[in-house]
């Protein structure tokens, strides 16, 4: 009973078939061809290692399965993996059936050669049709590191990123992760580190892509049975960034192929830049093994960027754009606006535009309108920095001091106000307003609150300096 390879073949197609999606069948399986069968060993050639890994990876107890059945306990499978430009590997990576499993896999070498000039590779950016080879990095070089305002919040990342743009692949930062919450400048600094290494080194291939885009690719990939080139594609990568990988939550065929092309870009030493709005650990969704991976190399985080690094940020971006403004109205927005980097940029280009709609002078009075109308998420609540700032410059007192333990009398008062309407106007806690006016207590806030209302029905200057400071401070 002499069975031919290609019969053999055949039976185990139509089982396979059975237990696949029509999707799968034709991705996985009509492009594999049999080559021999010898010695109860079927042979059978598959386009890439790529492609072997994901059989291994997905199909693996199938295939056992039937190889057993058609050819009996003794059965095995190879396969031979042909290398681009269609070369057959004479050495075929075994696959020893029954015995198979992952360890087997991960032995094996993952090297693609990658021969550009004569193997085409699907470059999922580009519309079929229209070939062109050389890759668009996709980076905007608006967001470059001389723009990028360091600060206590971002130090770790910014210098983490800008030593891997230094040397992409060459640091213990592979892969560097960049987390922190929306609007505090990770597409901006995984765009920054891109364009640093293309001028330093031109003829790395640079990526950035979001892993929304990814996603669609992948999905398109599937869809065309064209999942290999996307795979090379990425492959090829010398410092892939990818935006926002949180996106990948819970999309299991995705991460697959991203661990894939992972594992051959970090084996390689290629670098890989990721963000995402939280730390690995907080990552729902998200296999364990690519979290792990995650971790491999440095997580830095950014965090809301204080009130210096805000005002910073506003200057150098009026700087840019050439507009000029009062500073005060440049200290308001950044005392107003304390969420995130993009909603103080938001601030300054309304603030901008009203001016210019309405022909009106850009001055405090403005600000104090737009930020209550067109700030979204902006509460009318004035943040405790504000309010130090102006019982501060009301009382003519450096704002160090406020802020200090001292128990100056002057100080004690000013700092006393300034508890009393940031208990009044804002919604911060008694223990969040003791932090900031010079690491008091509740009690002491408490205190504070009694003593200003008591002095307000008994002394008539101290009334004064209470109504004052009561409309500097009311916005609108
Ligand atoms: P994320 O990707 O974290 O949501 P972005 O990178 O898109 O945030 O940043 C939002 C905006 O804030 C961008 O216009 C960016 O240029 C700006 N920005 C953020 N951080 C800084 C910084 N440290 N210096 C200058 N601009 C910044
Ligand atoms: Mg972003």
């Amino acid at each position: 009973m002499t069975k031919d390879f290609s019969q053999v073949w055949q039976l185990c197609l139509n089982v396979i078939k059975d237990n696949v999606s029509a999707q799968a069948f034709k991705t996985w399986f009509e492009p594999i061809k049999p080559i021999k069968l010898e010695n109860n060993v079927l042979t059978i050639q598959v386009p890439s290692q790529f492609f072997y890994e994901w059989l291994e990876e997905h199909y693996v107890s199938l295939l056992k399965k039937i190889i057993r059945k058609e050819l009996g306990p003794e059965g095995r499978l190879e396969y031979s993996i042909i290398m681009e430009n269609s070369v057959v590997n004479d050495t075929p990576y075994t696959v020893k059936m029954p015995t198979s499993n992952r360890k087997a896999t991960k032995n094996a070498p993952v090297n693609m050669p990658l021969d550009l000039g004569e193997s085409p590779i699907k470059n999922p950016f580009i519309i079929p049709g229209l070939r062109k080879l050389n890759i668009e990095s996709n980076l905007n070089p608006i967001y470059s590191f001389e723009i990028f305002i360091e600060g206590d919040c971002n130090r770790l990342a910014r210098s983490a990123g800008y030593a891997v743009a230094n040397k992409p692949g060459g640091t213990a930062f592979n892969p560097l992760l960049i987390y922190g919450g929306v609007g505090l400048g990770k597409t901006h600094l995984a765009h920054a580190i891109g364009i640093e290494i293309k001028n330093k080194f031109p003829e790395k291939t640079v990526l950035y892509v979001s892993s929304e885009k990814f996603t669609h690719q992948f999905i398109d990939a599937v869809k065309n049975s064209s999942v290999n080139d996307f795979a090379h594609f990425y492959q090829m990568m010398d410092v892939l960034i990818i935006d926002d990988v949180q996106f990948l939550s819970g999309k299991e065929k995705t991460q697959d192929i991203f661990f894939h092309i992972f594992n051959h870009l970090h084996q390689s030493n290629k670098q890989i830049v990721l963000t995402s709005d939280k730390p690995p650990v907080e990552m729902q969704g998200m296999e364990q093994r690519l979290l792990s991976r995650f971790k491999w190399g440095l997580s830095a985080d950014l965090q809301v960027p204080g009130l210096e690094t805000r005002i910073a940020i506003l200057q150098k971006k009026m700087y840019a754009d050439g507009i000029e403004m009062p500073h005060d109205v440049l200290e308001y927005l950044a005392y107003s606006i304390t969420t995130n980097v993009r909603e103080l940029e938001g601030a300054l280009i309304s603030l901008i535009a009203q001016s210019s709609l309405n022909k009106k002078a850009v001055n405090l009075e403005l600000a104090k309108q737009m930020i209550d109308k067109f700030v979204k998420n902006t509460a009318r609540e004035v943040s405790i920095d504000y309010i130090q700032k102006v019982v501060c410059d009301y009382f003519d007192l450096p704002i160090e001091l406020l802020k200090s333990k001292t128990r100056k009398r002057e100080i004690v008062q000013a700092r006393q106000i300034a508890m009393f309407f940031a208990k009044k106007m804002t919604k911060s806690s008694l223990a969040s307003i003791g932090a900031h006016c010079g690491g008091k207590d509740h009690a002491t806030v408490l205190h504070a609150c009694r003593t200003v209302n008591n002095l307000q029905e008994t002394d008539k200057h101290f009334r004064k300096y209470l109504d004052d400071l009561e409309k500097k401070l009311s916005i609108a």
